[in-house]
């Protein structure tokens, strides 16, 4: 017996495809591929890959051999950011995904199982992962069979000068490694022009929707939008208060609806009396606290709303995150499980 879940993510493929598109076109004569990891920003990784492999992209990159695995069905060229652990020597030799070396540990450990094709990942400067430039230039990468030599910008979405002095440093790398290709700019990097592009770009929050830069907006769709259905509607009268903590009180008798979303859901406890329901382009006002798994929303405008009925959110990630002061990253990728995806 299936039980039809009361939340739903609608999830626009559509507009998916065509911010991968608008991200190709903005890569200008770079390859745009996708990172898809964190179950595809949390929209589903399999569907995510699918959707962008119809539209054209043959990139993907994830974080872990779990994640790769998952996608190994689908039988695309997927490399795995966080490497070659010990632990991943097996899951790397099945040959559904190839690693992104960055230790020189890993690529002894990469060798030693037998070598292939590989990435590698060079630190430029943000000091996560990679191997350093020095060792590069020393000859560390000699031999291997080096498909995408890759770097990762620390500030890619702000106008400062560490921007350009990572370029400058990973752009002194080419023809100076057995890479076949080159690649550094993820969304935001792809706004910073075509020094940035090399021969592959990686992005994966615009193609979800979020705006890294504030001049890629006009490129991007909107793709994810929370929907919720309406388990009670009630008339809380003049004086009364709604939710934990009593801190909306109506200033005259509103009519509320209590939807089936809340902050165990990823719908944060920061849109607390900011977010807002969306019905034919009206904005209905989040009235007091998220709670975990409800919000109360102001349905006065729409004398029509019944229980059972749906609301979509307003969950425009950059107006959300503005309003919230939580990351467009962890708006998307905090949606949780109990969402039917569709
Ligand atoms: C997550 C990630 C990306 C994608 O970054 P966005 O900011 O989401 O575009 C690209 N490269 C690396 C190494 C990453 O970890």
């Amino acid at each position: 017996m299936e039980i039809p879940a009361p939340l739903r993510l609608r999830i626009d493929r559509d507009a998916l495809m065509s911010n991968w598109q608008a991200l190709d076109r903005l890569s200008g004569a770079a390859t745009c591929g996708a990172a898809v990891k964190a179950n595809g920003y949390g929209l589903g990784a399999i569907q995510v890959a699918e959707t962008l492999a119809g539209a054209g992209c043959r990139d993907f990159f994830v974080a872990n051999w779990a994640e790769a695995r998952a996608l190994a069905p689908l039988g695309l060229t997927v490399s795995v950011l966080h490497g070659l652990r010990a632990e991943d020597v097996a899951a790397a030799r099945a040959g559904f995904a190839r690693p992104v070396l960055n230790t020189p540990e890993q690529i002894v450990r990469w060798r030693e199982s037998g070598g292939g094709p590989c990435d590698v990942m060079v630190d430029t400067g943000i000091n996560r992962l990679g191997v350093s430039v020095e060792a590069v230039r020393e000859g560390l990468l000699d031999g291997l069979m080096l498909e995408t030599l890759l770097s990762h910008l620390a500030c890619a979405d702000e106008d400062v000068p560490m921007n350009a002095r990572q370029q400058a440093v990973f752009a002194s790398l080419k023809h100076r490694t057995p890479a076949r290709r080159m690649s550094l700019a993820n969304s935001a990097g792809i706004g910073l022009g075509k020094d940035y592009h090399f021969d592959l770009t990686r992005p994966g929050l615009a193609l979800y929707g979020g705006v890294p830069r504030a001049d890629m907006a006009a490129h991007l769709r909107s793709v994810v939008r929370p929907e919720a259905q309406i388990l009670q509607r009630r008339m809380v009268p003049a004086g009364e208060t709604v939710g934990y903590n009593a801190t909306w009180t109506a200033p005259a008798s509103t009519e509320v609806a209590i939807l089936n979303l809340g902050y165990a859901d990823g719908y944060r406890r920061a849109l607390s009396g900011l977010g807002a329901a969306i019905v034919d382009g009206v904005a209905l006002p989040v009235l007091g606290r998220v709670s975990m798994d409800l919000i109360a929303i102001d349905v006065s405008a729409r004398p029509g709303l019944a229980e059972g009925d749906w609301l979509a959110m307003d969950y425009d990630l950059a107006r959300a995150s503005a309003l919230s002061g939580v990351s467009q990253y962890e708006l998307l990728t905090g949606l949780g499980q109990r969402f039917a995806r569709g």
